[in-house]
Parts: structure tokens; C-alpha cells; sequence
């Protein structure tokens, strides 16, 4: 009887004890991640190095015209540009980037940090390592990065069709062998030039005024009737005068 009885204990202690790990909803799991993963809630008020990241990811919801400072500094603009992110997949947050909001950023990202709808090779047809521009190599691969978020928020309005990448960073000299201009944002890597696709190029360029471009360039615009152009800038400049731009 009293072996059976510490059998018995035994096996509720195997049960109970095994119990809490595999009931658990694995936080581990899906708090990780490959590219960079958030180890607190964040919300106004927040600043640091993980606040600039969230920063990063939601690039592409500051508002109509408005472009999201990446300071690293959770104010008011980045916790509204985290409202509409969690708006627009239905996670009903509140603008605190909270755990939900994370795993959704990490479902959404590749392990290089890219979102899973553009790569680093799309965003350079030049050359291999980002270099010869008019920033260095790391800044240059940085902007595209921010672009692509930009991207991917565009592409998730507009009903996540694909968005047809045709070039993005030049060095000078792939620049001057297709006569960009001088000041080129190419040069700075966070230009994109996007083909029709299944939007056209009138619709892509109306939309990507909700994403954080201050550059939009597109038909009506001098070199610009077969591309749209979307990048970043000190101010704005859009002009795209056969969609009404
Ligand atoms: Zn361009």
C-alpha cells in the first residue's frame, strides 16, 4: 500500500510539476525573435535604443504627410502611430506597444530585421554591400530598412497585394549610368522605385501619402510616367500631376 501510495505521489507530482511548463502559453517562444525582441511594454513616456525599434516598425503609420521621427523617444506621435498599426490588424491596442503588438511586429519580420514582403536584395540592384553612395554603407542600408516598413504598410492597406520593387539605393556610379540626378535620394538608399503592379501607379502614389514619404514622384512628372518614386526627405516634395499629386 505504501509504495503504491508513493507512487501515487509520484506520479501527481509528475503531473502538477510538468503541468505549469506545457499549460504554458510559451512566452518564451514567442518573445523572441531572430532580428531584435522587445523585453518590456512601452508606451508614452518611454525612450530608448527598444523604443527606436518600435519606432522603425511602424514607420509606415504616422499619419497623412506626417513622417515619424525615429528618436528613440515614445511621444505622442509615435504612440499614435502604434494606434493605427494595431489598428490596422485588429489587435485593438490603445497605442502601448504591449506584447500583442510585439508578436505581431515579429510575425511580420524576417530574421534580418526586413519585413517578410521586401528583401535587402530588392532595395539594391546596384551593388552587394551598400557602398559608393553618399552616405556610408550602414546608414544607406538603414534607410532602405526604414523604407520597407514604409512599404509594408502601404502594401497592408492596400489589401496585401504585392508592391513591384524595380531599384532602390545607387551608388554614384550606378547613378550616373542611368542619369539619376545629382541629389538623387537613390544615393541615400531610402528611395524605391515601384512598378505598377497590380495597384497602378496612380493608386500606389495617392496611397503612399498615408506612409511616411516626403518624396513622392510619379506620372506627370518628368521621367516618372513608367515609376512611381517614393523615399525620404528634408521636406516635402510630391508631384505626380496625372493622379492629381
Ligand atoms: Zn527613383
Amino acid at each position: 500500500m505504501r509504495s503504491r501510495l508513493l507512487l501515487a505521489v509520484f506520479a501527481l507530482v509528475a503531473v502538477f510539476g510538468a503541468a505549469p511548463a506545457s499549460a504554458d502559453p510559451a512566452p518564451a517562444a514567442s518573445a523572441s525573435d531572430a532580428c531584435f525582441t522587445w523585453d518590456r511594454e512601452l508606451s508614452e513616456g518611454a525612450s530608448g535604443a527598444d523604443v527606436r525599434q518600435l519606432q522603425i516598425r511602424v514607420a509606415g503609420y504616422p499619419g497623412t504627410g506626417s513622417v515619424l521621427a525615429l528618436d528613440g523617444e515614445y511621444g505622442p506621435a509615435t504612440k499614435a502611430a502604434v494606434n493605427r498599426f494595431q489598428d490596422a490588424y485588429g489587435l485593438g491596442g490603445n497605442g502601448v506597444a504591449n506584447q500583442a503588438t510585439f508578436d505581431k511586429i515579429y510575425a511580420l519580420q524576417d530574421n534580418d530585421c526586413t519585413p517578410v514582403n521586401f528583401t535587402y536584395g530588392e532595395l539594391n540592384g546596384c551593388n552587394s554591400n551598400w557602398s559608393g553612395g553618399n552616405v556610408s554603407a550602414a546608414e544607406a542600408k538603414a534607410n532602405a530598412l526604414v523604407s520597407m516598413w514604409k512599404l509594408q504598410a502601404m502594401r497592408h492597406a492596400m489589401g496585401d497585394q504585392p508592391i513591384v520593387v524595380n531599384g532602390g539605393f545607387r551608388s554614384v556610379a550606378c547613378n550616373d549610368a542611368v542619369g539619376g540626378a545629382p541629389a538623387s535620394r537613390h544615393l541615400y538608399g531610402d528611395a524605391v522605385d515601384l512598378g505598377a503592379g497590380s495597384q497602378g501607379f496612380c493608386a500606389l502614389a495617392q496611397q503612399a501619402r498615408e506612409h511616411g514619404f516626403r518624396e513622392i514622384l510619379g506620372p506627370g512628372y518628368q521621367g516618372h510616367d513608367d515609376h512611381v518614386h517614393v523615399a525620404h526627405r528634408s521636406s516635402q516634395f510630391w508631384s505626380a500631376p496625372s493622379c492629381g499629386i
